[in-house]
Order: structure tokens, then C-alpha cells, then sequence
């Protein structure tokens, strides 16, 4: 009897493990085994009856799986939508312990047409086996793009025969930490030398990715950036860069010269190099963060500017990219860029990637736009997933994945007939490895996967949850890295808990404001009782970018037995503890008495994120409690945040 207590029974393995969950699963009586042969039929006269009414792209990708006695059969319109079928025949059998699974039909198509992710291989480079590895685990959840940021400040990322030292010169730096060269005046090396950090893709390795993904569905987008983003480019061939004033030497400012005839035919080879390459629709420039802070004053772009009536440099920069989009027009491709690509103009073939929320998608798709959404707050899966404390290093919004599968890309629009699709993006400043890069992917791409293919309707993340640890347990045993969803805390605790104290919901007289980007919920948020979540973003924490310095009003005078405030540090963001605060006393609100200071015994680590209470006990009585907390003067102390005042 105590062995048979022991054996444990599985079920056998149904549609219901599936991550994308499918639009349709019904069981079968009886069970298959996952040796079945698998049979393709493609085009048949019952099966186009079956998705008749889907729109192009949807039927291109539908299939019908029916698992039942000795075969699985898949039916589609194309060898696209066979290829999904037979992956999710695949995915079952991979989920099986025993290699039992339920009978069953599963009738599946994609909600949206594009479902991808954005790797930066720029900040850190990220070689061709890397990227084939994830490619594999991609086309399991059906994704069908991945876009590969391949140029910017940190390194240029592909073989341009043309142009040799992007590669000999822009595509390697002197620290191999991101930060490390961000902090020391952003040095690059010459390939070969032994200092020298960094790397590329080379034609043979991008041909190689490229019929890998080929074979399994996925388009590969590649992304060359302008006018920003593009100190590399700039420092390798100084002629793409602005001049100053005086016309006589170059000013890097990271972003390209739109006056500079050099730079615009430069990247037209560039980019005929890059679409003899890719066969991709879309070929993505970038777009994104150009301060076009020298352009006003070079004499080349003022010159431009006045040759083609542009008013300002938002419109030069509109002009730029215009060149471009008609350029790739020129060639039968279509432009993709980021969003503030919309300012001074959109060219009228562009399709937007909306990162800054998801009024630019919105907009541009009401202007007949395509769009792709991937709005940072839910997209960015470089973000911190969990508690900072465990994690490291991180900048940004609290993003787990329940945050990122709440999201719901028709949100907002009117009518999604431009929305092309989503994308996840990967952002690397800080993800310096390849098993760094996967702890933030995974699980969390995911969601992506999901939210891409599956029905808005069919969609819940208390039953989506489970599913992701089976895949994120399974690809461990693969040698994949993903976040461990057993050990998920969950949203800082002190979050969910209210305090109370004297100072709740009486006046605070700020003496220095707070900063306008970060207002959490304005005058009350010090005194609302509520404390903040594991990072700066999300409205709880209040942010100064200088010293902080207020009154508060307790209404009446009282007996005091403690002042202090809740503080954070999160050096990746520039935010530090203060030094110290100071309290003094009133009972008038015009003459002070200092009362004690106390200095802050934590210093701010270089990575992750930090709490401290930062207080004292007093014995005193007043109506006013003056609180002061100057910054250090270091680097990347630039900011306070604080949450709450507790007067006891
Ligand atoms: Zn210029």
C-alpha cells in the first residue's frame, strides 16, 4: 500500500498546456500517443471553407490540429500555417511527462499580425548563436518578428562593406560594461586590440540567422538608427557629424548631421547593403531621441533648412527621415521608426512603433497609419520584474508579468484596421550577458506571445500564470535562463499597507516644488498614508530633482514623539539618498527652532534599488515640523524620491 501512495497519475496532456492559447480546443474521447505520425494536409477545399471570413493574414497562419488515434493532422491554407500547427503538435508533446495526450481538434489563427520582439545587441552584443537559440523558442509561442536594434551610441552591430571601420572601429569600445563606458567619456577601440569590447554580425552570420528564421516563420526586422543615436557613426566617419557655429570643426552630440550630404548618401548605401540582405517589408531607421542640439547652430543643417523652407529642427529632422522613406519606397520597402518620427511630420509611407505611451500609435493610425504598439509600460521587458533588493540593476517602471499581459493592444483605438501588432522590446544598458538578457525575456515574452495571437476574450492571467511556469520550467531543462516564477514576490509590501500618523491629510507647504515628472498624486501624496511600490514610476513616489524642503501644517499644536520620511535610491536612475534630514519646529509657521538632524547611515548601491526610513524620535510640541534633506554632491545623486512624511 505505501508504494502505491507513491505513483502519481497524470492526466493526460490536453490543448489546455498552450502558450499561446488557442482560439478553439475541444477534446476528443480517448487518448493519443505522442509518437502519432503527423500528416499535412495544405489548401483543402473543407479547410478554406473553415476560414472563410478571416482576414488574409489570419487564415495565412490559421491551422486545424486533430490529434486522434495513431496520427495528428494539420490543416491549413500554407505552409506558414502548416508550420504552426505542427508547432503546436510539438509543444504538447514537449509538455507531456509520459507521452500520453488527450484526443482533440484544436482550430487556431493569430489576432494580430505582428507578434515580436526587439533585441538591442548594441549595448551588449549578442552573437549569431544567441539569437538562433532564442529564434527556437520564438516560433514555440508563435512569434513571428524579431526585430534587431543593430546600431547606436554603444557599438555598431553589422558588416557594412562599404563603409569598413563601422565595423573595424564603431562596432567595439574601450570598457566592456555599457555603464562603465557611458561613465568614461564613451571611448571606442580598434578591432583586434586586446582592450577592445564589442563585436558584430558578419553577412555570412546574418544569412545564416535569416534562413533560420526563415524556416520557421519569422521575419527578421532590422533597425539602422538616424539621425540619433549615431555617436559610433559619427566618431568612425566625422564627416556625418554637425559643425560648430563657425563651421570649421565637427560637435558630437550623438546624433547625425541632416545637413550633411556625406550622411544621407552614407546611409543610403547603408542601407542598399542591408536590403540586399534582408528580405524584410519593413526595414526600421530608428527615428527615436535625437537632441538635435547642434543642428540649429551648424551651418550645414542651417543651410538645409533654409534650401527646403523648414521651419524648425523638428521639421529638418522630419525632412531627413522623409529622404529615407522615399528612398525604401524606391526599393519596394517600407519605413519603420519610433514615434518621434510623428514630429515636424510623418512621411507619408512610415509606419509608427508607438514607445511613449500609446497616444503616437493611436494617432498615427487615425491618420492611416500602420502601427506596431510596444508603450513602454508594459513592453519594455528590459524593466525590473520583481523585487530590486534580489534583482540588481535596473531602470524603470515595476514590470512583472501580470503587468505586461494586462495589456491590450486595441486599447484606445477606434478601429484597429492599422494595428499591425506588438512587440516586447529588450533594451540592454544593463544586461550585460547572455544569461542576464534571458532572466528578463523569459517569462515574460510570453505575454507577448499571447496577448498577439490569442483572442482578447479568451485571455486570463490567473490561468495564463500557470501555463508560463510549465514552459519557464521547461526551458530551464532546455538551457534557457528565465525568471523563476516559483520565487516571485510579487509587489513591494509596504505598498499595499496604509500608515497612519499625525501628519495624514494635513497641508505640506513645499518650500522647493517637486518635479514635474514625477508629481505622484501632487500636494497630498507626502501625507496620504500610502507608500510606494518597488520603483519611482507607478504615482507613489515623489520625485525632486533638488534638494528637498517642506512645512507641513499639523493644524493645531501637538506633542511630538517622532519626524522621518521614507526615502529611495536606485543609482541606475540618478536617484540617491539625501544626506541627511533636518527637522525643525514652529508654532507660528514663521519662526523655526531647529530640533535634531540626522544623518543617513546607507550609502546608495550601484545597482538596484534601496528603502530607508530616515528619522528620529523627538520630544517636543508644535503645529509646524519643517523637514529638510539636501542631496550629495555626486554623481548620480541628481534626485530624491519620497513617499511619505510620518509625524508621530
Ligand atoms: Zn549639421
Amino acid at each position: 500500500m505505501a508504494a502505491a501512495l507513491c505513483l502519481v497519475s497524470y492526466a493526460q496532456t490536453g490543448p489546455d498546456v498552450l502558450i499561446p492559447k488557442p482560439v478553439s480546443a475541444t477534446l476528443l474521447p480517448g487518448e493519443t500517443n505522442a509518437d502519432a505520425a503527423v500528416k499535412t494536409v495544405i489548401g483543402s477545399r473543407k479547410f478554406k471553407a473553415a476560414v472563410k471570413g478571416l482576414p488574409d493574414y489570419a487564415a495565412k497562419e490559421a491551422y486545424r490540429l486533430t490529434i486522434k488515434g495513431k496520427t495528428a493532422v494539420v490543416e491549413a491554407l500554407t505552409e506558414e500555417g502548416a508550420f504552426r500547427g505542427k508547432s503546436t503538435f510539438e509543444y504538447m508533446k514537449k509538455m507531456s511527462p509520459d507521452g500520453r495526450l488527450a484526443s482533440c481538434v484544436v482550430f487556431d489563427y493569430p489576432r494580430l499580425r505582428h507578434r515580436g520582439l526587439m533585441f538591442d545587441i548594441s549595448r551588449h552584443f549578442r552573437d549569431k548563436n544567441f539569437i538562433l537559440k532564442q529564434l527556437e523558442l520564438m516560433a514555440s509561442i508563435k512569434m513571428n518578428v524579431l526585430h534587431l536594434h543593430l546600431t547606436d551610441d554603444a557599438g555598431w552591430r553589422i558588416q557594412i562593406d562599404k563603409y569598413p571601420k563601422l565595423t573595424k572601429m564603431a562596432a567595439w569600445r574601450d570598457k566592456a560594461l555599457w555603464k562603465d563606458w557611458n561613465e568614461t567619456g564613451h571611448n571606442y577601440a580598434k578591432e583586434g586590440e586586446p582592450e577592445a569590447f564589442g563585436g558584430y554580425l558578419t553577412k555570412d552570420d546574418v544569412r545564416e540567422i535569416l534562413a533560420f528564421a526563415a524556416e520557421r516563420h519569422i521575419t527578421i526586422i532590422p533597425e539602422i538608427e538616424l539621425p540619433g543615436h549615431s555617436l559610433e557613426v559619427t566618431k568612425a566617419y566625422t564627416e556625418t557629424a554637425c559643425l560648430d557655429s563657425t563651421g570649421s570643426s565637427p560637435v558630437f552630440t550623438s546624433d547625425l548631421c541632416p545637413g550633411s550630404d556625406f550622411a544621407l548618401q552614407m546611409f543610403k548605401d547603408i542601407l542598399d547593403e542591408v536590403i540586399e540582405l534582408f528580405p524584410s517589408e519593413f526595414i526600421h531607421i530608428g527615428g527615436d531621441e535625437a537632441s538635435k542640439s547642434a543642428w540649429g547652430s551648424c551651418p550645414r543643417c542651417v543651410s538645409r533648412m533654409k534650401a527646403n523652407g523648414l521651419k524648425d529642427v523638428d521639421e529638418l529632422q522630419s525632412w531627413f527621415v522623409r529622404q529615407f522613406d522615399e528612398y525604401l519606397a524606391s526599393k519596394g520597402r517600407r519605413l519603420l521608426g519610433w514615434d518621434e518620427i510623428m514630429q515636424g511630420g510623418l512621411a507619408p509611407g512610415a509606419t509608427v512603433m508607438s514607445w511613449r505611451g500609446t497616444e503616437h500609435g493611436i494617432k498615427a493610425a487615425s491618420a492611416g497609419h500602420d502601427v506596431v504598439m510596444s508603450p513602454e509600460n508594459w513592453c519594455y521587458i528590459n524593466r525590473n520584474q520583481d523585487n530590486p533588493l534580489a534583482l540588481g540593476e535596473f531602470v524603470g517602471g515595476y514590470l512583472p508579468l501580470s503587468r505586461v499581459y494586462e495589456y491590450n493592444p486595441a486599447d484606445g483605438f477606434t478601429d484597429t484596421a492599422h494595428l499591425l501588432g506588438l512587440q516586447g522590446n529588450l533594451w540592454t544598458e544593463h544586461v550585460p550577458t547572455d544569461a542576464n538578457f534571458e532572466f528578463k525575456a523569459y517569462p515574460r515574452a510570453f505575454a507577448i506571445a499571447e496577448i498577439g495571437w490569442s483572442p482578447q476574450e479568451v485571455r486570463d492571467f490567473d490561468e495564463f500564470r500557470p501555463r508560463a511556469v510549465l514552459l519557464a520550467d521547461y526551458i530551464r531543462g532546455l538551457g534557457y535562463n528565465p525568471f523563476d516564477l516559483h520565487t516571485e514576490w510579487g509587489e513591494r509590501p509596504e505598498k499595499g499597507r496604509e500608515v497612519s500618523h499625525l501628519a495624514r491629510g494635513c497641508k505640506v507647504v513645499y518650500n522647493i516644488p517637486y518635479s514635474d515628472k514625477y508629481p505622484a498624486e501632487g500636494d497630498e501624496s507626502l501625507v496620504n498614508g500610502l507608500q510606494g511600490g518597488w520603483t519611482y514610476v507607478g504615482g507613489r513616489w515623489q520625485g525632486f530633482q533638488s534638494d528637498f524642503d517642506v512645512t507641513v501644517d499639523l493644524g493645531k499644536k501637538q506633542r511630538l514623539s517622532f519626524v522621518g520620511g521614507h526615502f529611495l535610491a536606485n543609482i541606475g536612475a540618478w536617484i540617491g539618498f539625501p544626506v541627511k534630514i533636518e527637522i525643525q519646529t514652529s508654532d507660528d509657521g514663521v519662526n523655526f527652532t531647529p530640533c535634531f538632524e540626522t544623518y543617513c547611515q546607507v550609502k546608495a548601491a550601484d545597482d538596484g534599488a534601496q528603502y530607508v526610513l530616515l528619522g528620529d524620535f523627538i520630544d517636543a510640541e508644535a503645529r509646524y515640523v519643517r523637514i529638510k534633506a539636501p542631496r550629495y554632491d555626486r554623481p548620480y545623486h541628481d534626485w530624491l524620491f519620497i513617499d511619505e512624511i510620518i509625524i508621530k
